[in-house]
């Protein structure tokens, strides 16, 4: 099971966006400042490649050397003009192209990019492929997507746990896979760092050699070509007002350096694509099946059983107590929710097995919680990144929580990785939040499992227990 909430709605606050005027051949050009990000630059890899597994379950990958390695060069070359001071150089870059008619492109973090054929088609030139690149580059080389999480983190109520490398875009990768999938990758970044992605993009651009107004270019031709809902791309990477004139503007500012100023290869690409079968849409992909289907498993590898021995967890801000088996490992989240599961149970930003501890305080909350209203508004939330559980209303039976009554159910589905999991939900009021327990285990395991969580349920103790 996925433990993260969903952070798309999540709208930042702070701006970080700083212009410094700085010396650049006698012009000012925007001296931009990647914004704060607690996590490490191999975090970003990690993600990034987990990300790109999910990606390229549900996305046809176009295997056509030919037309990968022309992406690749642009990319390359883009990446090498990233200013030093931008640079990661435990990033690797890769490129693929993604086989659908849609006009998308998306860079997860740590580089892995994926670029639509039909992006590829819509472009006018070489330039404007660029473009689309360069900005997408510029979110990885700024950290956009960690960046961005952290500070979802410090909001949400499902705030990730940083010690299992957190999941950026896994978060949304498991609601992708169960909600029916698409456009759930793409990060919708806040203005900020849209603008921050088309200033560092159009410098990129004219370090490498493009003209960097194409990036301007391009926007246009995506709104002209994007049919009646828009492309993807533009809804992904929202507008953060005037952007084509301070792209221009900021174009105007910056010398192009070894101006490349040929389209042979890109009319040469653009004609090998011609020659190929029409691509689908992604939507047609997603009703037809893929051509790639997610590995099924029957409940993942399983490790070493839950030991007897148990040792006693206290919650940093002294909240609550909880045991937990002596051989299981906590991540602590920054909201004070704690995860336990064994190191073996822990793929990326999912749970094979274990338990989650927390609370929170359910927005727009008047008065009394409900003990439906505590278990809804849970189920609601894990449902968020996990859409693939199905309650059985008629199994909600009442519970014991920290010696006061809570109400319980259970959870069904088959997760995106194939087999069925079950999840066991406690939850109740406690003053204004509601704190709960979360067991998770495949269906296949759960009896094993039962005894530990039943003596994990009964340690739970909270210290200002209301009501
Ligand atoms: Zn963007």
């Amino acid at each position: 099971m996925n433990h993260y909430k969903n952070f798309n709605r999540i709208i930042s606050g702070v701006i970080l966006f700083t212009m410094l005027a700085m010396p650049f051949a006698g012009l000012a050009q925007t001296h931009v400042i990647a914004p704060k990000n607690p996590y490490k630059a191999e975090d970003d890899i990690k993600l990034g490649r987990q990300a790109a597994a999910e990606a390229e379950k549900q996305f046809p990958i176009l295997n056509d050397r030919e037309v990968t390695d022309y992406v690749e060069r642009v990319g390359d070359r883009l990446v090498e003009a990233i200013p030093r001071e931008y640079q990661h150089p435990e990033f690797r870059f890769s490129y693929k192209v993604v086989n659908v008619s849609d006009l998308n492109a998306f860079a997860l973090p740590g580089g892995f990019t994926y670029v639509n054929r039909g992006l590829i088609e819509a472009a006018k030139n070489e330039g404007e492929l660029a473009g689309v690149m360069a900005h997408e580059l510029s979110h990885v080389a700024l950290r956009h997507g960690t960046a961005q999480y952290a500070k979802a983190q410090k909001l949400g109520i499902w705030a990730g746990i940083a010690a299992i490398g957190g999941a950026v875009l896994g978060g949304q990768a498991g609601a992708a896979a169960a909600q029916g999938l698409f456009g759930v990758y793409f990060m919708k970044y806040s203005r900020e760092y849209e603008r921050q992605a088309d200033t560092l993009g159009a410098q990129i651009m004219a370090r490498a050699g493009y003209d960097p107004r194409d990036l301007a270019n391009m926007f246009r031709t995506l709104e002209q070509q994007g049919g009646k809902s828009g492309p993807e791309w533009l809804s992904d990477h929202p507008n953060p007002g005037n952007r084509y004139e301070a792209i221009n503007r900021e174009a105007s500012m910056l010398p192009v350096s070894n101006r490349l100023r040929d389209d042979r290869d890109f009319n040469h690409i653009r004609a090998v694509l011609r020659d190929m079968p029409r691509a689908r849409t992604t939507q047609e992909v997603g009703r037809g099946g893929n051509t790639r289907q997610p590995t099924r498993r029957t409940g993942s590898r399983s490790g070493e059983p839950p030991s007897r021995a148990m040792e006693s967890y206290r919650s940093p801000n002294g909240n609550y107590r909880v045991n937990f088996p002596a051989n299981w490992q906590t991540f602590e989240s920054q909201d004070g929710g704690v995860t336990f599961a064994p190191d073996w149970a822990i793929e990326g930003n999912d749970i094979t097995r274990g338990v989650i501890v927390g609370a929170f305080t359910p927005k727009r909350q008047r008065g009394y919680i409900t003990l439906d209203k505590a278990l809804n508004t849970l189920i609601n939330d894990l449902s968020q990144t996990n859409a693939y559980l199905q309650e059985d209303q008629s199994g909600r039976y009442r519970e014991s929580l920290a010696g006061r009554e809570a109400l319980a159910t259970m959870l069904y589905g088959q997760n995106p990785s194939g087999y069925n999991e079950r999840v066991w939900v406690v939850a109740r009021p406690n003053g204004n939040e509601v704190v709960y327990m979360v067991f998770i285990a495949p269906e296949n395991d759960f009896r094993q499992y039962q005894p530990t969580f039943a003596a994990m349920l009964r340690s739970y103790s909270l210290s200002n227990n209301f009501r």
